[in-house]
């Protein structure tokens, strides 16, 4: 799909919005896994770092809650995109 614009639409970083910055390395997504209480290491491979991010969450619904939140941050940067929504304000943990 072609757009006018790949750069992300969640935050004011100057980047383009890939999948690894939209859901690990943004500003946006960042706020709302502090706020679930999810840490990512994003320094190591993403296998390692799922699985360490599971143990330290130290819950059997880990998988459940990444997929809903991935989905809510995917679904968010379309809803702008696409709709012309308006960027939710970041969260407050
Ligand atoms: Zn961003």
């Amino acid at each position: 799909m072609h757009l006018e614009s790949y750069r992300c639409v969640l935050c004011v970083e100057d980047v383009d919005g890939d999948i690894l910055h939209l859901l690990f390395q943004c500003q946006f997504s960042q706020a709302c896994w502090i706020y679930l209480g999810i840490e990512w290491d994003t320094s190591i491979d993403h296998q390692l770092m799922f699985l360490r991010a599971r143990e330290k969450f130290g819950s059997v619904i880990f998988r459940e809650i990444i997929i809903l939140a991935m989905w809510a941050l995917w679904t968010h940067r379309n809803s702008i995109i696409f709709d012309g929504m308006p960027v939710l304000l970041y969260l407050e943990a």
